[in-house]
């Protein structure tokens, strides 16, 4: 009988050359592998004689399966194909249950529909290369620069449309996220145009001024502003035989560049840089598809390999000299504040590395810690100072009592946050503050020294702080007060 070690062995062996030889996206071989499971396992194993195909599959044993999903055709010959690969199968059989594949399970568009591709590292450095061949010169400015714009920018068509000139300042090089449609979106504003996108913006413009286009729409091609059609009209570029060839007959299409680029951010970064991605626009299905892919590699025993495959750092943006960041006895210093999102949204959003703390930092400015601040009007819980800034808007930090941090591991939520003025937030971050976790009167380092020593917070009625965080960080602030003490004495 055809058992379940058998079909282990096989199922193995179909793994190992999908990745290999063949290399299926991650993701498409986990969809893969679900359907031949429920397969084999429902209508195959203890049911059918060892090495009997032509059984395996025939119409009718192949007509049990339920799924009907756009894989299962997909699936059942990818696999067909690596037993007869593999000489499992002679070839006269082979096409014979190929047929019986193709007449019982749908059309061949269902086949293509099912594939999401992205870019190898090699394919984005050819689009990034002077390989490509064009007929006409409004292509040869435009493509390079669409393509730039919708992979390091992961613009939809429909974003690039929508840039005007002045989205773009190349002085400081930076461009407009012009996905961000409402003033108080949390979507930051601006980006960073990294050398690639400048040259080719260059380029353009100084064949745009030759247009003497009236208009402020940054992209004209023919005399008229970019639409959609237009878009896809440059994109056909890449079907021309020249170009094919260099992208493995991949058909290059917008949403596979975006998408190739969010696959890459993710691998890169570990998975950390979704918030990156999630700063500058929202969920959508090219994030979806890039994250699942992500996460079928994660998956994959063999990742590492993966990962060499889809490493393209050497055409990301040069990193700049790591930031330092001293993550102390105790400390907040990774909490997020005005200046961080200043610098996220001026200089590095492209550098991933740097970006990793801003992004962390900006998290952490959470729904829950302005919900806070809202509510106490931005006055500290101590001293009740209202900072007020020049724009005349008062302004308060969150403080965490147990540090939200990896070496603290606090939670982000109102038991364990309070509202405080930069003054008495350096001085809780310090240790020289701290809240006694049952009395909740504040103590001083100094003790009496101090006005505010013993002194109660003010506690708007419903914040609650859970005693956990304050018998931890209570902890710190003795283990403090023991070393100033000895340090003294010596
Ligand atoms: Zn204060």
């Amino acid at each position: 009988m055809f058992d379940l070690e058998e079909y282990e062995i096989l199922m193995s062996g179909f793994m190992e050359f999908a990745t290999e030889k063949a290399q299926y996206q991650p993701s498409t071989l986990t969809r893969y592998k679900v359907i031949l499971d429920d397969y084999f396992h429902s209508n195959v194993i203890d049911k059918v004689e060892r090495n009997n195909y032509s059984e395996i599959f025939s119409r009718e044993r192949l007509s049990l399966l339920r799924r009907k999903s756009n894989n299962v055709r997909p699936s059942l010959l990818r696999f067909l194909y690596f037993l007869y690969d593999e000489k499992f199968i002679e070839e006269l059989d082979y096409y014979q249950l190929q047929n019986n594949v193709k007449s019982t399970f749908g059309s061949e568009e269902q086949e293509k529909e099912d594939s999401v591709e992205f870019l190898t590292p090699n394919e984005i450095r050819t689009l990034f290369s002077d390989q490509l061949t064009y007929k006409y010169e409004y292509e040869e400015k435009m493509l390079p620069l669409i393509c730039s714009l919708s992979f390091f920018y992961m613009f939809k068509q429909e974003d690039v449309i929508k840039l005007t000139l002045s989205d773009i300042v190349l002085e400081k090089q930076r461009i407009r996220n012009v996905r961000r449609t409402e003033e108080n979106s949390d979507l930051v504003e601006w980006l960073s145009l990294n050398d690639i996108t400048v040259k080719y913006l260059k380029t353009y413009l100084t064949y745009r001024q030759t247009l003497l286009y009236p208009d402020d729409a940054l992209l004209v091609m023919e005399n008229e502003p970019l639409d959609n059609n237009k878009i896809n009209k440059l994109f056909n570029c890449f079907e021309r035989r020249d170009n094919k060839v260099l992208f493995g007959n991949k058909k290059v299409h917008q949403s596979l560049l975006t998408r190739s680029m969010m696959l890459y951010i993710l691998i890169s970064t570990n998975g950390i840089g979704l918030y990156q991605i999630l700063l500058e626009q929202e969920m959508n299905t090219a994030l979806d598809h890039a994250f699942n892919e992500y996460l079928s590699i994660v998956r994959t025993e063999n990742k590492n390999e993966l990962y060499d495959r889809y490493n393209i750092e050497e055409i990301l943006p040069k990193k700049k000299r790591a930031v330092d960041v001293n993550v102390g006895f105790y400390s907040e210093l990774n909490d997020v504040n005005q200046k961080d999102i200043g610098d996220y949204d001026m200089n590095n959003n492209r550098n991933l590395e740097n970006s990793k703390l801003t992004i962390q930092r900006m998290v952490r400015d959470s729904k829950i810690s302005r919900y806070l601040r809202n509510q106490y009007d931005n006055e500290c819980q101590l001293c009740g100072y209202r900072l007020r800034k020049s724009n005349g808007e008062y302004y308060s930090e969150a403080h965490h009592i147990q540090p939200y941090n990896k070496v603290h591991r606090g939670d982000d939520n109102s038991n364990n946050l309070i509202v405080l003025c930069p003054n008495c937030h350096t001085q809780f971050d310090d240790l020289y503050y701290v809240i006694h976790p049952e009395t909740q009167k504040v103590h001083c380092i100094f003790g009496e020294d101090d006005q505010y020593h013993l002194e109660m917070l003010a506690m708007k009625e419903g914040h609650i702080l859970n005693s956990k965080y304050l018998e931890y960080t209570w902890k710190l602030f003795e283990e403090k007060k023991r070393t100033l003490v000895s340090k003294v004495v010596l």
